[in-house]
């Protein structure tokens, strides 16, 4: 089934109502939805439905369904079922959602101090790495902390922008990540820009200036093998 899938065009959606669509084993699925379901190495969000009694629905995760635009709510254990066509107050845990935008953000702006192929990535609530293709002598962590924080602090207003596969085909150079491959089927693909800074497809959920993200710190610099090179950020406590 379709969801509607409301973070896309506004990711600071902390709460909405939804209708019920399917119960099934595998999840709650919702005709709208402000939870982002995992993908593109960003984890799914948590949160709780509530009920028009007030009973709550904790949220332990969300993911992808079978089909395009398909979110799977998955409740918390022995949590109540609810009806089909029901209706739903969706609150999504924002403090935890908040931070993977902020590091979401950090890792794209990230991806433009190191310059090399990205072969992976991922994005939890404490910490969010990149993984390059690059040579270990290459990777300084205290200059990559330096010049990232550098360009945090121009404080840039990003943008989302549309375009089509075929687009998209005629410009493969905006496509950084070897892993992860902008999903397709659409017709048209979302990128994010960060003017003067960053542009590549990605679905999803960013912060809507850059300086939200703060200062960020390289945590760890390690070898994951020969072609993954990984650099792993957090948010500095200020
Ligand atoms: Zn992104």
């Amino acid at each position: 089934m379709t969801t509607e899938l409301l973070f896309r065009s506004d990711a600071y959606l902390k709460t909405a109502q939804a209708q019920v669509i399917a119960v099934h084993e595998r999840g709650i699925e919702l005709d709208r939805t402000i939870f982002y379901p995992m993908g593109g190495g960003q984890l799914g969000d948590t949160g709780v439905m509530l009920r028009a009694s007030g009973e709550r629905i904790a949220v332990a995760d969300t993911r992808k369904g079978d089909s395009i635009d398909s979110v799977l709510h998955i409740p918390a254990s022995s949590m109540p079922q609810p009806e089909l066509g029901e209706t739903l107050t969706l609150e999504v845990d924002w403090q935890r959602r908040y931070a993977l935008m902020r590091l979401h953000t950090a890792l794209h702006v990230m991806s433009c101090v190191v310059v090399a192929p990205v072969t992976g990535g991922n994005i939890s609530p404490d910490k969010g790495r990149l993984d390059f293709d690059i040579d270990m002598s290459l990777l300084d962590a205290q200059g990559i902390e330096h010049e990232t924080n550098a360009l945090i602090a121009r404080a840039i207003e990003t943008e989302t922008v549309w375009i089509t596969e075929e687009e998209l085909d005629a410009r493969p150079e905006l496509v950084k990540t070897m892993s992860v491959q902008p999903p397709r089927g659409a017709g048209r693909v979302r990128l994010l820009r960060i003017p003067g800074i960053d542009l590549q497809p990605c679905g999803g959920t960013h912060v809507q200036n850059i300086a939200e993200i703060g200062r960020i710190r390289v945590i760890r610099i390690r070898s994951e093998g020969k072609r993954n090179k990984r650099v792993e950020i957090s948010l500095a406590v200020t």
